[in-house]
This record gives C-alpha cells, structure tokens and sequence, in this order.
C-alpha cells in the first residue's frame, strides 16, 4: 500500500509498505483523509522521542470500513483493564498508545487496521474536513470538562494556532462572557477575530502585552496555554484571576520555569490537560456532526503524495491554515 514514511528529521517521503493484516477485534479503514496534527508536526521536525524515524505518522482520520461505511477512528488505544481505564480516565492508561507514535502505525497510508472499539460511524453529511477534527476537538472537551468554568467565565487562550482556536470557539458555545487570545502571528490573531475573539492582540509588541494586561484587568477566570514554550506559560500565569485557574494544555518544551512564588501568593489553581477519553470524543464528535464547531474555513488540503510540501508549509508559513489535510483516496 501506498504510505508517507518519515524517514528522517524534516523528511517524508512516498513508499510502498506492507499492508498489515487487521488481528482479531480489529477492522481495517481506508483511509479517506488524514489531517496534521501539532504533535506530527513536532514528530517531522525530530522534537519526538516517541516519533523515531523510519515510521509511518499520523492519527487523525476519515475513512471507510470495509461494510462500505464512512467512520471516524479515536486513535488512542487502551488497555480497557488498568485501573485509569475502569475509572473511565482511558486517557491516563497505564499501557495507551496512539496511531503514528512508537511502534504504532499511523494513518498517512491507504489503510490502517484498528481495534472495532475504536471506530464510530458518521453521517454522509458530516464533511471530511470537520470529520478529521474530532480528534482535535476531543481534547479540548476535556479540558473543559476538568476547567468546569462557572457561568459568565472569562477566559485568556494563549496561542492562536488550532488548538487555541478551538478552545475558543468551544468556549463561545459554553457562554463565555469574554475571552482574549494572544497570539505573535497577526494572521492567526485576524482569524480569532473572526472567530469571535472579544480581543485578539499581538504580543511580540509592548503594546500589545500592555493591552492583554489592560483587557485582564485584576485577572481571567481561566486561562488555558495552547502552545507550550515557557513564555506562553508565564503568560497564562500573568493573565490568571487570583484564585483562577491555568490549565496548561501544549506540550513544546518539556522544562518550563515559572515564577512560583507569585503564582503561589496568589493561590493559582493549575490543571494539566492530556488528550481525552471515549466519552470526550464522541462529545466532540456530536458537536462536529451539529455543524457547532467548524475550522473547515482554514482548511487546506493536499494529495498524499505531497505529503512533504504539506509538512514543509505547516512548519515554516503556516499562515491562517489551522488544520492541513492529506487525501489519500
Ligand atoms: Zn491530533
Ligand atoms: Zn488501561
């Protein structure tokens, strides 16, 4: 079958792999789509200790089981049995794995073969390009499951980028009273903007940082970190109520140090938010398939077989494209 193989540091290329037989309990999907995600994209650049090249990523998809039915596939994979998994936090199992990492297979190839349980069916009317954001969006339902913001929040999403922009637009449809994001890209501020960012302002600027901090004022209900370099993370911090709540959501830097004692004085409360459960995906999955949560705007797809220009473009000018997508039938 045809599949993109990462074979080194900020390459992929076209190859003819060997299709794996689908075990028992699972169904081979053709892949119909797969979309790009953040953390492929640190994969691609050589930033993953669990994305070693050579290996086929991706694990965001739309395809077709064999019965001919258009499904979507949650590609974290559990054990079923830890006790993470038997208190319902499969996103914390003990053994999870996901498509495209380690020595899981991704979905950059014609078919990929996954467990049944794993795989929802999704009305013809629900595009490709909103289908490949139920993984995304999953995340971000958690994280406002943990959050739980209270009536009337407002709220700071530091980081634009597809993450931030989903937050914020899951946030609009929670009755967010006001919500800033910050951003150093002014095409992804001028998409919040459109997305219905009460205030979008450009931090590269002392300006703009002076404007976030006006717009704060003594503090945001709830600030979450869409991005994940240190000074996103002091910013969530500075923009954080005391008494309010951080959740740190990126993951680009591993190390990150903070200004503790401050936050402390001020009795930050912190969450941590990592990827999501079933039940997180299908509510994602049931707001996509409403058409209450749509990125398709700032959607930009490209044939498999161009799968290194793709890469190429999300990691040097992404520009205002929030989500690239690979067709691969
Ligand atoms: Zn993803
Ligand atoms: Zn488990």
């Amino acid at each position: 079958m045809r599949a993109l193989v990462y074979t080194a540091p900020h390459h992929v290329e076209l190859q003819d792999i060997p299709r794996r037989i689908p075990v028992l309990g699972e169904s081979e999907i053709a892949v119909t789509a797969a979309g790009i995600c953040g953390s492929d994209i640190s994969g691609f650049l050589g930033h993953s200790r669990r994305r070693v090249p050579p290996m086929v990523l991706g694990h965001e998809l739309i395809g077709r089981r064999q019965d001919g039915k258009r499904v979507v596939v949650n590609p974290l994979i559990s054990c079923g049995r830890c006790a993470a998994c038997l208190s319902g936090a499969q996103n914390l199992c003990s053994t999870w794995r996901l498509l495209g990492m380690d020595r899981t297979t991704g979905c950059y190839a014609e078919f990929v073969s996954v467990p049944e349980t794993q795989i929802y069916s999704v009305p013809d009317d629900l595009t490709d390009a909103r289908a490949v954001m139920a993984e995304p969006l999953a995340n971000i339902v958690h994280l406002f499951r943990i959050a739980a913001p209270l009536p009337f929040f407002r709220m700071g999403i530091v980081g634009g980028g597809t993450m931030g922009s989903l937050a914020l637009l899951t946030a609009l449809r929670l009755g967010v009273r006001e919500v800033l994001v910050q951003d150093v890209s002014e095409v992804r501020l001028e998409v919040a903007r459109r997305l219905g960012a009460t205030l979008a302002v450009n931090v590269s600027t002392e300006q703009g940082r002076g404007d976030a901090q006006g717009f704060a004022g003594h503090g945001l209900d709830l600030v979450l970190d869409a991005s994940g370099n240190t000074a996103a993370r002091q910013a969530a911090f500075d923009l954080c109520r005391p008494g309010g709540l951080v959740v740190l959501l990126g993951l680009s830097q591993e190390h990150s140090e903070i200004d503790f004692v401050t936050s402390i004085r001020k009795e930050h409360r912190v969450a941590m938010s990592f990827a999501y459960t079933p039940v997180d995906f299908e509510r994602s999955l049931a707001l996509l398939t409403a058409g209450e949560i749509d990125l398709s705007p700032w959607t930009v797809e490209m044939p498999l077989e161009d799968g290194q220009k793709a890469f190429d473009r999300m990691t040097t000018a992404p520009g205002d494209t929030l989500k690239m997508l690979l067709r691969v039938n």
